[in-house]
């Protein structure tokens, strides 16, 4: 089977994550969660007091972009990536709603995505990668040989994010959580630097009403598809 690059974007909260990394799993493919990255320099942009207040110390972001290294490593317990932030394990920590509200504004940052950018692709030289995100047909990959845009409505997406962190024992409502999708949808799909739009090239799929079995079967035939 030839190996090639499978870009998946699409809005927050659409299960691109869960989609990505189970077809990585079934298909022997690295799987890179890019939003991952753009999370990880908001949290240490929190920690480190450089995003405080709603204000980001650019300057400093700037000069201290470099000393931020991000690497995905597999929970030998889970065999599924985390998230690792100059060393330390911080999977937890970016998927809180503190990390999901501020990192909207970070990642339309033209030095933040570059960095970002220039990691993945070296990330996918050899090919047999899955990239989820929002650039990753248009900007990072776009000669990418099976692109997926995912959307579903954004009840349905703020629903999915409520049972997810529920789970993982955050207390959270379901008005705050729609309202934050609805806001990183905006600012996403506006801003100027590679905005969410969907690859000329790219299949939509529109998972709303369908199941995670319905999904990965149609998923598995667009591999199929391409790789035969
Ligand atoms: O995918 P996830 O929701 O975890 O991504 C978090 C945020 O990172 C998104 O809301 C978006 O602002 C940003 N992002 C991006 N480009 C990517 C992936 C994520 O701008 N390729």
């Amino acid at each position: 089977m030839k190996k090639i690059i499978i870009a998946i974007d699409g809005f927050s909260s659409c299960g691109k994550s869960t989609m990505a990394k189970d077809l990585a799993r079934e298909i022997g493919y690295i799987y890179i969660d890019s939003g991952a990255m753009y999370r990880a320099v908001t949290l240490y942009s929190l920690e480190n007091g450089i995003f405080k207040d709603k204000e980001i110390d650019t300057k400093r972001l700037q000069k201290e972009i470099k000393e931020i290294h991000i690497s995905f490593l597999i929970n030998q317990e889970t065999g599924c990536p985390e998230t690792y932030l100059n060393g330390n394990n911080v999977e937890n920590k970016i998927r809180s709603m503190e990390v999901s509200s501020h990192v909207s504004p970070i990642s339309t940052l033209d030095f933040v995505r570059k960095a970002m950018v220039a990691q993945q692709q070296a990330m996918g030289k050899a090919k047999g990668i899955v990239m989820d995100g929002r650039d990753i047909g248009t900007t990072v990959f776009p000669n990418a040989e099976l692109k997926i845009f995912v959307t579903a409505s954004p009840e349905i997406r703020a629903q999915r994010r409520y049972e997810e962190l529920h789970t993982k024992g955050q207390k959270v409502s379901y008005d705050e959580i729609l309202e934050n999708v609805k806001q990183r949808d905006d600012i996403d799909q506006r801003r100027s630097i590679s905005p969410l739009v969907q690859a000329e090239d790219a299949l939509l799929l529109d998972n709303s009403h369908m199941t995670i079995s319905q999904q990965k079967e149609w998923l598995m035939q667009q591999v199929n598809h391409i790789t035969k």
